[in-house]
């Protein structure tokens, strides 16, 4: 991969993008999850928001007519799991399609104890392909700005991540610093209860969806990280601790506590 390349192209790029905190005011206040990310931090959040604006395509969908404002505020969401990552992570899109709404999404399931093949067709609030596009429903992300957990673009961008070792299991390509073994056993002991609790109707930190699949609940834990990251840190203190290295973020030291019940 020509990186060196990429990245002397995209610091000249930026030279030239509009990075100023004014030209990202009003998509900035609207979104209480970048609460904290003052100096440094938040200049670097619109740098890889601005390089994201300028180098996906951004492509509404169902004869929607994307708010101006709406494109901006996908990109600083998309751009805060990667803060310190770097935006070469998303490198592997080039598409973000946006619906109005939830939109339906139909797929053939393979039933394989009987051979048979059903079509299904259900509703969808965001869907991340693998190296494909990142498709999504802006009523969704708009529904996303609350601090409640649920958060359709970092759910979606997380797939990203996770996949970016070209297998969307529930592990990202952990840094040098991280060890796998741990990793593991920390979401599987974590995941397992998650299921246990969502079985027998017992509150938890995180969507009941975590429980679909592991890397449904990678991607879910990544919402609660980066919105409700006191209630994780409570609930699941080594899940936030291998979160917290991945993401290389700590937001419950950013983000304000919730006042106690
Ligand atoms: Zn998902």
């Amino acid at each position: 991969m020509l990186t060196w390349w990429r990245r002397r192209r995209r610091r000249r790029r930026l030279e030239q993008l509009d990075t100023s905190p004014g030209a990202w005011a009003e998509a900035w206040s609207d979104l209480p999850v970048l609460d904290g990310l003052h100096g440094d931090a938040g200049a670097r959040l619109r740098r890889i928001a601005a390089l994201l604006l300028d180098e996906k395509t951004w492509s509404p969908a169902a004869e929607f007519e994307m708010p101006p404002a709406a494109a901006r505020t996908i990109a600083l969401l998309a751009a805060l799991p990667v803060l310190e990552l770097g935006v070469d992570w998303l490198d592997d899109f080039e598409t973000v399609i946006v619906y109005p709404d939830s939109f339906m999404a139909e797929f053939d399931d393979h039933d394989e104890a009987t051979g048979v093949v059903h079509s299904i067709r259900e509703a969808r609030s965001g869907e991340s392909w693998h190296r494909g596009p990142l498709v999504l429903s802006w009523a969704d992300v708009r529904a996303s700005r609350a601090l409640d957990g649920f958060n359709v673009v970092l759910h979606e961008v997380a797939h990203k991540l996770d996949g970016a070792d070209g297998d969307i299991n529930g592990k990202p390509p952990l840094h040098r610093d991280m060890g796998v073994k741990a990793w593991s056993e920390v979401f599987l002991a974590a995941y397992e209860r998650e299921v246990a609790d969502v079985d027998a109707g017992r509150p938890t930190a995180m969507d009941p969806y975590a429980t679909e699949a592991p890397e449904e609940f990678f991607a879910v834990a990544t919402e609660a990280f980066f919105e409700t990251p006191h209630e994780l840190l409570d609930a699941y203190p080594e899940v936030y601790g291998q979160l917290a290295a991945f993401y290389r973020q700590d937001p419950a030291r950013r983000l304000r506590a919730p006042y106690p019940a």
